[in-house]
This record gives C-alpha cells, structure tokens and sequence, in this order.
C-alpha cells in the first residue's frame, strides 16, 4: 500500500466506510453511470435561465454585498449574519447543502459544525480538500431553530445560489439532501428516485446524495453515500 492509499483509508474510516464496502461500492458505481443518464425523469435541460434582478448580473464582491445587506425574507431578522459561501471561485466541484445551522450563522461560513465536519471527511474520502471545492447553500440565512426552509424564503434566496452557480460554472454540482435536491430539480420526488444517478442542473453533471447531517443519524447510510461521490468522481474524470 502506498502512501497515498493509506491516507485514503485513514480518511474511509473517518468517514465510517469499511473497505469490503468500498470495493464492492467502485464497481456498483461505474455500472450506474450510463443508467442513471437515461433513466432520470426530473434532469433539467438547457442554459440557465436569464435572471430578471440585477443578481445575474453581479461579480462575486457585489454579490457578496447583497447577500450580506440582504433583506428579501423574514430570515434576515433573526440572523447573526448571512452566509454566502466558501471555496475556490474556479471549483470544478460544487456542494450545495439547505441552509446554515447555529454554527454557520455565529461564524459566517457553510458546514462548519458537525454536519460541516462529517462532509470535511467524504470530501478527503475522495481526495479532495474543501479550498479546492465550494460550498455554498440553498438559503443564505439561518431558519429559527433550523426549522425547513419554506418556499417563499427559497425563492427570495434563489437567485444568490444561481449566479454562485454561474460564476463558478463547476464541472459537478452536489446536491446535499432533499431540500437542495427539490429546489435545484423543482422536483419533489423523494431522494430515494433522485441519489444515485446523473442528472443535470442547466446542462451542469448534478448528482444528488444524503445530507451529512442525515448521515450522523443513519450512519449505515454512509456507503450510499460513498457510491455516490464515486459516481460524481467518474462523471467529472470522464468529462
Ligand atoms: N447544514 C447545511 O445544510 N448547511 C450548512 O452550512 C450547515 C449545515
Ligand atoms: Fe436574503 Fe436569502 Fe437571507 Fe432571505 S435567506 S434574507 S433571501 S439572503
């Protein structure tokens, strides 16, 4: 075992992963990618949409501002502060989790708390490190008592996450858990039909998985969830 396998086995385990798992997992995951492609109902097509606020058409600092000065939902009372996102501006992989916790909200930045660590250990499963990658959520602003996003506050925060999208133009998009899943796909099929598979967000490779903090309460779900960063991994070796 070389040196760099041994890194990734320490980093499985920190993940939770077995390594029979892991085996068994890489051959699954090469058989799902032609299938997935086909068989997605919900997969958006075509360019991303023109924007009717001036959102789409803002670099990253302006945007930065906006979303910091933003006050387009009810959210924007109770937070500490808005939280827009973090990584590298030329990210090839992009993870798009539901909105900040307590943590995030106190210290600015997405999936800094438990959730935040567990998905620190998938991504260096798969040999990333989180500068190289960005992160960013579906709401800007945290929901009292983490409470589920509503429509309304979605749609109101839309806008940030698609430019974020626009001026990243990653070669992969992450979708963590059903609520980052059902606002990129307007779908509300359960993510048990969408995990696994290829779909596209605008004609962007979008593979959708569990959210981490899902993960810390149904860790034997973690091999899925390798299954799927395998999958997301070949689509973007393969592109
Ligand atoms: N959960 C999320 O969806 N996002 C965060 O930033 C933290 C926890
Ligand atoms: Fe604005 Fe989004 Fe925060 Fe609502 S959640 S106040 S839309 S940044």
């Amino acid at each position: 075992m070389n040196a760099g396998e041994a890194l990734r086995r320490q980093y499985l385990q920190a993940m939770g992963i077995d390594l029979w798992e892991r085996r068994a997992l890489a051959g699954a995951s090469v058989a799902g990618v032609g299938g997935g492609a086909e068989a997605m109902a919900a997969a958006v097509h075509g360019a991303i949409p023109p924007q009717p606020t001036v959102v789409g058409a803002m670099g990253w600092e302006a945007l930065e501002r906006a979303v910091h000065a933003c006050v387009k939902c009810a959210l924007h009372a109770s937070r500490q502060q808005a939280v827009f996102g973090v990584g590298s501006q030329n990210a090839q992989w992009m993870f798009i989790g539901e909105a900040p916790g307590v943590q995030e909200d106190l210290q600015g930045e997405p999936f800094v708390g438990r959730a935040g660590q567990l998905l620190n250990a998938m991504l260096a499963a798969i040999g990333l490190k989180r500068e190289q990658v960005y992160i960013a959520n579906v709401l800007k602003c945290r929901p009292p008592n983490n409470r589920d996003p509503q429509i309304d506050e979605v749609d109101a925060c839309e806008p940030y996450l698609v430019r974020q999208i626009e001026l990243i133009a990653p070669g992969i998009i992450l979708a963590l858990g059903r609520h980052a899943a059902h606002s990129l796909l307007k779908t509300e099929l359960p993510l048990s039909k969408l995990r696994g598979r290829r779909l596209s967000y605008h004609g962007i490779p979008l593979v959708v998985t569990y959210h981490p903090a899902y993960l810390l309460r149904n860790p034997i779900d973690k091999r899925k969830v390798w299954e799927d960063l395998c999958l997301a991994r070949n689509i973007i070796e393969a592109s």
